[in-house]
C-alpha cells in the first residue's frame, strides 16, 4: 500500500520549514499529576503552523494526557498552554471556542448512535457556532466526500465500518474549521485492513496544510507525513528529532528498547 512506499517528500515539510510566525500550540514547563503519579513533567513542546508533529511512546508515558491537556479536557499543574499565542482559558464561553479550535480524534470513534452520519458531522457546527442547516449540510457533505463516506450520509454509524466511523470522526471534527487537530492513536482499535483508509485521509490533511499532533506507532505514517517525532516515556520527552533521525538513530536507551519491541 502507499503508507508501505519509501518516504516522499511533501507540501507540508517545505511549508513548516518556511513557518517564522509564533508557534501554534506551545506548552513551556507543564506538568501534571494525578494524586502522587506525576504523569507529566516539565513537558515543553512547541508546533509550528502546518506541522505534523508524531508522538510516540510506551503505554503510560503521558501521551493521551498530554493531548488532552490541549483542548483542556484535563487540567494542569504548573507550567502554561498557549494555542496561537492565546492562554488556554479555563472555563465558559472562550473554553468552548477553544475547543472548536483544537479538533480531537480519539481512539473510539465517539460517534453520536441515534444521529445520521450528516447530522453527526453537521451539530456542533449548527450548535457551537450557529451555522444554518443547509449550509452546514452542504459542508457536511463536501467534508464526507473529502473522506470518503458521502455514500453514507443517511445512514447510522453502526452501519458503517469502524474505518468508515473513523473517517466521519475526522470529518465532524474538521467541519468546526479547527486551527490543529489531535489524533489519539486514532487506528489502533481498527482491524488491519481498515489501519490504510483512515491514515491516507490523515496523509492527505497533512499535504493541504492542517497542523497536527499524532499519537500513533503507525511508522509508515511518521515517516511519509511527519516533520518531527517525539518520543515520551515516563511522562517526559526523551528525544525529538525527524523521522529518519528517530527511527534509523535513536539515541536513548529507552527509546532503542521501544523500538525494538514494535518495529
Ligand atoms: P499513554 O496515553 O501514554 O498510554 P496516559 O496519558 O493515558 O498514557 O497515562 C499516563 C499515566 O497516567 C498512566 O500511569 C495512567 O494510568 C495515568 N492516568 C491516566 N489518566 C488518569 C486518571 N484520570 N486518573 C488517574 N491516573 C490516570
Ligand atoms: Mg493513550
Amino acid at each position: 500500500t502507499s503508507l508501505d512506499s519509501t518516504p516522499v517528500e511533501n507540501l507540508t515539510k517545505s511549508a513548516a520549514g518556511q513557518e517564522t510566525g509564533s508557534p501554534l500550540v506551545e506548552l513551556r514547563h507543564v506538568d501534571k499529576y494525578f494524586g502522587d503519579l506525576h504523569v507529566l513533567k516539565d513537558i515543553n513542546l512547541s508546533v509550528a503552523k502546518g506541522e505534523v508533529l508524531v508522538i510516540i511512546g510506551p503505554s503510560g508515558s503521558g501521551k493521551s494526557t498530554l493531548c488532552r491537556t490541549i483542548n483542556r479536557l484535563e487540567s494542569i499543574d504548573s507550567g502554561e498552554i498557549l494555542i496561537d499565542g492565546q492562554p488556554l482559558p479555563q472555563e465558559g464561553k472562550k473554553l468552548t471556542k477553544l475547543r472548536a479550535e483544537v479538533g480531537m480524534v480519539f481512539q473510539s470513534f465517539n460517534l453520536f448512535s441515534h444521529k445520521t452520519i450528516l447530522d453527526n458531522v453537521t451539530l456542533a457546527p449548527r450548535k457551537v457556532r450557529g451555522t444554518f442547516k443547509a449550509d452546514a449540510e452542504k459542508e457536511g457533505l463536501e467534508l464526507l466526500s473529502r473522506v470518503g463516506v458521502d455514500t453514507q450520509a443517511s445512514k447510522l454509524p453502526v452501519q458503517l465500518s469502524g474505518g468508515q466511523q473513523q473517517r466521519v470522526a475526522i470529518a465532524r471534527s474538521l467541519a468546526m474549521h479547527p486551527k490543529v487537530m489531535l489524533f489519539d492513536e486514532p487506528t489502533s482499535a481498527l482491524d488491519p485492513e481498515m489501519i490504510n483508509e483512515v491514515l491516507d485521509v490523515m496523509v492527505n490533511l497533512a499535504k493541504e496544510g492542517m497542523t497536527m499532533i499524532v499519537v500513533t506507532h503507525e511508522m509508515g505514517f511518521a515517516r511519509q507525513a511527519a516533520n518531527r517525532v517525539v518520543f515520551m516515556a515516563d511522562g517526559e520527552i526523551l528525544e525529538e528529532g525527524t523521522p529518519e533521525e528517530f527511527f534509523e538513530h535513536p539515541t536513548s536507551e529507552r527509546a532503542r528498547d521501544f523500538l525494538g519491541k514494535i518495529l
